[in-house]
């Protein structure tokens, strides 16, 4: 059995993996794929000390980084689902279970899609799903937000302050946002909601987004607007529906609930990053997740029987 079992490979679960190699102990990592969703980014401005780096770049780093240690790395595997007995057993979708005395769950999360023509060839060329991350390359651009909700409005906001001018599509006849952020939204000169909304493509000139059509619910017509960017913002969802037949607590919206240390329901099992409650979601964040995670794992180890 290992000491640390690491579940996930983006930068949460790489950052566990050294941690917890770092403290002498035996430690695993799975994943489905190294990198996560820093795989699917390209630039990155925010990883701080670094001012510009992109996905691919970064990811390899993780993977050097963590190679560096006696990691032992397993990838191309799925885990399956997870139970405490007299370890904690992680079975694998290929039916192999491997056995920890602690498990770090790192497994990240994925940005809804629309499923509309044009989001996926326009994907990182127009089309965005972080703010945070992307909105300052739309500096003095209109820019769409799809998306009505707290993390749609609380875009709007954000973009508002570094683009010309937003506009906001929401499906439902209203914002489902809080009262004082579509109070916000609606104060600032240059956001612009549009309800009963149906986006039905992104639009682009072959090499990246230059609008949106979208169906007006109420009358029927179709519309296009010109556009530099499109942030599509209709949730994100956390990968744990492995764990769902689990004892391990998760909130409504799936997400692993955990406290200051990392520490889940479930004895012995830490989480870290975007499949957590962590409210924000980054890869610095991310990264010192993974580390105190790790931390309360060798915390708990030490504090364990010894067989
Ligand atoms: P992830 O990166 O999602 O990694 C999850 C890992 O778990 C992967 O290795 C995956 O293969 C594995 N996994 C999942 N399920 C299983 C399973 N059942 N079994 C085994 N392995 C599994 N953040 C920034 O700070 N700056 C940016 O500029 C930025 N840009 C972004 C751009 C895009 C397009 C996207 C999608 C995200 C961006 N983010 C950015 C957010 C950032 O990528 C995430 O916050 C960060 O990657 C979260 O790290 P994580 O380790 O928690 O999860």
């Amino acid at each position: 059995p290992y000491d640390v079992l690491i579940v996930g490979g983006g930068p949460a679960g790489a950052a566990a993996a050294v941690y917890a190699a770092r403290k002498g102990v035996r430690t695993a990592l799975l994943a489905e794929r190294f990198g996560g969703q820093v795989m699917d980014t390209m630039g990155i401005e925010n990883f701080i000390s670094v001012p510009y780096t992109e996905g691919p770049k970064l990811s390899a780093g993780l993977e050097q980084h963590v190679k560096e240690y006696g990691v032992d790395i397993i990838t191309e595997q799925r885990a399956a689902s997870i139970a405490r007995h007299k370890m904690i057993d992680l079975e694998l979708e290929s039916g192999a279970t491997l056995s920890s005395k602690s498990v770090v769950l790192a497994t990240g999360a994925r940005w809804r899609e629309l499923g509309v023509p044009g989001e996926a060839k326009y994907r990182n060329k127009g089309v965005a799903y972080c703010p945070h991350c992307d909105g300052p390359f739309f500096k003095g651009k209109h820019v769409g937000v799809i998306g009505g909700g707290n993390s749609g409005v609380e875009a709007a906001i954000d973009l508002a302050g570094i683009v010309e001018h937003v506009t906001v599509f929401e499906y439902a006849d209203t914002l489902k946002a809080d009262d004082v952020l579509q109070r916000k939204a609606r104060s600032m000169p240059n956001v612009t909601i549009i309800t009963s909304a149906q986006t039905t493509e992104i639009n682009g000139d072959g090499n990246k987004v230059n609008g949106i059509t979208y169906t007006d619910r109420l009358t029927g017509a179709s519309q296009t607007i010109e556009l530099a960017g499109v942030f599509v913002q209709i949730g994100l969802v956390p990968n744990t529906e492995w764990l769902k037949g689990s004892d391990l607590a998760l909130n409504r919206f799936g997400e692993i609930e955990i406290d200051a240390r990392g520490a889940t329901s479930m004895p012995g099992v830490f989480a870290a990053g975007d499949a957590t409650t962590v409210p924000y979601k980054q890869i610095v964040i991310s990264m010192g997740a993974g580390a105190t995670a790790a931390l309360s794992a060798f915390d708990h180890l030490i504090r364990s029987s010894v067989e």
